[in-house]
């Protein structure tokens, strides 16, 4: 009864078109522009997001998949999501992930399946605690959480920022690397132990400077690979 009251006094409009009835209706689903996969060293293309092999580094990422290209209707999802805290949308943004792994690139899944998970955790990108508290979420937790939940694979917030660090927005990518240096740690190594195989999430992959000082500490702390996971590059 509340909800149905809820519905009507505040009903769902699609995230792209403003169509009434859900926060992303199927069309608008279907205009998400895929991303050409790309290794996440040079950012050239490669074959299901791997890292060249000739680019492989000891601490570095094995390899990035997203969801799709950072315009409309994708970047408006993630805007809802993150700054008007529609948390709905977290699981729907999930679900296409998965689809369109399922269709489209079936790499990482296929690695995943076929050590039937085990030995994979997911582990969100993590926010300062005092930024969390504003916006009362970290949405990569809640994203993180939908697709272990739905794979079936171990979930864990063992990463932590240990420095409060300015917004990487207007930053360039030397700046950016040297504001995040250092701006993480691992709370619980023991996950790693168990889980080496780490599939790391964030939202939005800009120069990836973030996901690759995350790879570092992840690494340096046992983890044997890790794929990064964003909705948009
Ligand atoms: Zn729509
Ligand atoms: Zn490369």
């Amino acid at each position: 009864m509340l909800k149905i009251l809820f519905d009507i006094l505040f009903p769902r409009k699609c995230v792209g078109c403003g169509k009434v009835g859900s926060y992303f209706c199927p069309s608008c689903v279907r205009d998400i522009k895929q991303t050409d996969l790309v290794c996440p060293r040079c950012e050239k293309p490669s074959i299901g997001g791997q890292t060249h092999p000739i680019c492989k580094r000891r601490f570095g990422l094995d390899g990035l998949w997203s969801l799709g290209v950072y315009q409309d209707p994708l970047r408006s999802a993630i805007g809802q999501l993150k700054y008007k805290g529609i948390k709905e949308l977290a699981e729907i943004l999930t679900d296409i992930t998965i689809e369109y792994w399922a269709k489209y690139q079936p790499f990482v899944l296929d690695k995943i399946k076929k050590d039937r998970g085990v030995g994979w955790v997911v582990i969100p990108v993590p926010m300062h605690w005092l930024r969390a508290n504003k916006r009362g979420f970290n949405q990569s937790n809640l994203i993180g959480q939908n697709l272990s939940k739905k794979l079936g694979l171990a979930y864990s917030e063992s990463l932590k920022r240990i420095r409060y660090t300015k917004s990487q927005t207007k930053l360039k990518e030397k700046q950016r690397r040297q504001n995040i240096k250092d701006a993480f740690e691992i709370s619980i190594p023991y996950t790693l132990d168990s889980k080496p195989s780490v599939l790391l999430i964030d939202d939005v992959w800009t120069t990836g400077s973030t996901l690759k000082e995350c790879c570092w500490v992840l690494k340096r702390a046992g983890a044997k690979q890790v794929w990064a996971l964003t909705l948009a590059r």
